[in-house]
């Protein structure tokens, strides 16, 4: 009986070292510095990112890993404007699992608001595994992190908040990125957060 007792505690335990907390799937994120983007500046990013998430949503635990310094192509290149292509980059980085956030110096563009090439902090896949940030538009360079993280909630499945909450992480910048006021994942948006990787449904649309 006393085996059986150490058999079960010993299962229990097993169990436990696999579900974080309660159940809550473990996301694992792995940051890939580009150009003069320095191991140094990226790992400084990583213990921000961390940090971020660990106060934001605790409850799901996430894991962020940094790559080498690795170079981007110059096919990326958009030659008119000397930016880079964020969709071209998004599409060509391939975690080997969980999730990749390109980090970049440079200037990046995509195609929105009727513009061929429009300059953007961040592109991400919603939902993905795929996100890019530049830290070229912004100017307090210590809120980066929140770009980062702004991105990794979309390929986790958050479209923007509905609530429009200012103070949310992942409330539409709308061509004025407020990078300092937001301080907080809305509940509207954590909720979605946690019901995704609770075990109960993987975000299948947005
Ligand atoms: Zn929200
Ligand atoms: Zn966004």
């Amino acid at each position: 009986m006393k085996w059986l007792y150490i058999i079960l505690l010993t299962l229990i335990l097993v169990s436990c070292s696999h579900n974080p907390v309660n159940g809550f799937k473990e996301l694992t994120v792995y940051l890939q510095p580009y150009n003069n983007f320095t191991t140094q500046e990226a790992s400084i990013l990583q213990a921000d990112i961390q940090n971020c998430f660990d106060t934001l949503v605790p409850e799901i635990s996430v894991k962020v890993h940094l790559l080498e310094v690795d170079t981007l192509p110059k096919k990326y290149i958009n030659t008119a404007r000397h930016r880079y292509r964020a969709d071209s980059i998004i599409r060509n980085q391939h975690p080997q699992s969980g999730y990749i956030l390109g980090l970049t110096h440079s200037d990046i563009s995509t195609t929105a608001h009727g513009i061929n090439d429009y300059g953007v902090l961040g592109l991400s896949t919603c939902p993905g595994h795929s996100a890019v940030v530049s830290d070229y538009r912004v100017s307090n360079k210590s809120l980066f992190y929140k770009v980062g993280v702004h991105e990794l909630l979309h390929c986790f499945g958050l479209k923007h908040c509905p609530n429009n909450d200012r103070n949310c992480y992942i409330c539409d910048a709308n061509k004025k990125p407020q990078l300092e006021k937001q301080i907080y994942i809305c509940n509207t948006c954590k909720q979605k957060l946690l019901h995704y990787y609770g075990g109960l449904s993987i975000p299948k649309v947005y």
